[in-house]
């Protein structure tokens, strides 16, 4: 709790799981699909070389942005998948039979860089078309053994990415719940706040951030030990998620901080919902030495392009109430 510049940003964990496939695949993919141009190019067949220059686009972009500091997952996974589809197609459609291993090979890896909603029906076009070209799976025969392979590789694929999917979201689950509390904690209100102000970018936004420190929390755990500190904790979450509107949102920030995303209307508005805040603690919150106070600071969104800016602003206020004598609120200036 100091006027700092804004606290350092924590990596999204769930999103770093999921550029792991995409950041390795993506380059690879292309340099694939140029090497098979520069072997058409070799071969003089020009227009087959610009068509593997084409499906090998989306994977230099996709390439791209996966590697960029604002990394887009969805859509490079969506032009991997499509790179994949068509790379093959042609591949197959150029070389017959000899290709159908790259095939295999796309129709598994497709499962992990998309949905299984995209996946699927990509894969299944995939399937599609290697049936309707000739010495491929029709060889004139049908090859059996291949099309048992394919089907084997469509089944786990669905299942071991679906599997994925389930583990990825509890697991984002678990990274955004503060265990003590079952708050969202810090990792979810950075991921909620650069959302929000990404979209109050866009219209009109009355949003304030109050953050609130217990006043001489240390004092609890020294005098009754940690147990009571943590119970003091859990308390007053309960206090603050019986306190909080529909539209307000509460987060542990860490230790003995919480922090409300708050819909606020006007600077009064935040000051008699902070005050309200302010006064329930005070009369609900009690330690085994008597009451247990808290001092807030707040302030409305002002346009600021980044959360920590707006944070440290509402950080700066809550500085001023401790130094007031603790137990009070303030409210950051509105910037002119
Ligand atoms: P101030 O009024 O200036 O905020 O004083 P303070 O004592 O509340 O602040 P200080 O930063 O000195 O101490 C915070 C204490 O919070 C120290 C730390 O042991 C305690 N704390 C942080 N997280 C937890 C927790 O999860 N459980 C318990 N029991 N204590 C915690
Ligand atoms: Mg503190
Ligand atoms: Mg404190």
């Amino acid at each position: 709790m100091k006027p700092a510049a804004g606290p350092p940003t924590i990596p999204s964990l769930p999103r770093e799981l999921r550029s792991v496939p995409l950041r390795t695949i993506a380059p690879v993919a292309t340099l694939a699909l140029l090497v098979f141009a520069g072997w058409l190019a070799w071969h003089r067949l020009p227009l087959q070389m610009l068509a593997a220059l084409a499906c090998a686009a989306p994977a230099a972009v996709a390439t791209w942005l996966v590697h960029k500091r604002t990394a887009q997952l969805s859509s490079a996974g969506l032009l991997l998948c499509l790179s994949n589809v068509a790379g093959c197609l042609l591949a197959v459609g150029e070389l017959g039979h000899r290709a159908l291993p790259w095939s295999l090979l796309a129709l598994m890896v497709n499962f992990f860089l998309v949905h299984n909603r995209i996946a699927t029906p990509a894969n299944l076009v995939m399937v599609a078309g290697l049936l309707a070209m000739p010495g491929v799976l029709r060889m004139p025969a049908l090859d059996i053994q291949a099309l048992v392979v394919i089907a084997l590789i469509l089944g786990f694929g669905f299942r071991f990415s679906r599997r994925l999917q389930g583990d990825r979201t509890r697991l984002e689950l678990l990274a955004s719940l503060d265990e003590l509390t079952g708050l969202p904690n810090r990792r979810a209100l950075e991921k909620t706040l650069v959302q929000e102000i990404g979209s109050a970018r866009q219209g009109r936004f009355r949003h304030a951030l109050v953050i609130l420190d217990i006043d001489h929390f240390k004092d609890v755990n020294d005098h009754y030990g940690h147990t009571a500190g943590d119970n003091a904790l859990v308390e007053l979450a309960a206090i603050l998620r019986l306190e909080l509107r529909e539209q307000d949102k509460v987060f542990r920030f860490g230790g003995e901080e919480f922090v409300i995303l708050a819909e606020a209307g006007s600077r009064d508005a935040l000051a008699s919902f902070t005050e309200r805040v302010r006064e329930s603690v005070q009369q609900s919150l009690h330690g085994p030495g008597g009451g247990i106070t808290i001092s807030l600071g707040a302030a409305m969104y002002a346009g600021e392009q980044y959360w920590q800016d707006w944070f440290s602003r509402a950080d700066a206020a809550l500085y001023l109430a401790k130094g007031n004598g603790r137990n009070s609120v303030v409210i950051a200036e509105d910037l002119g």
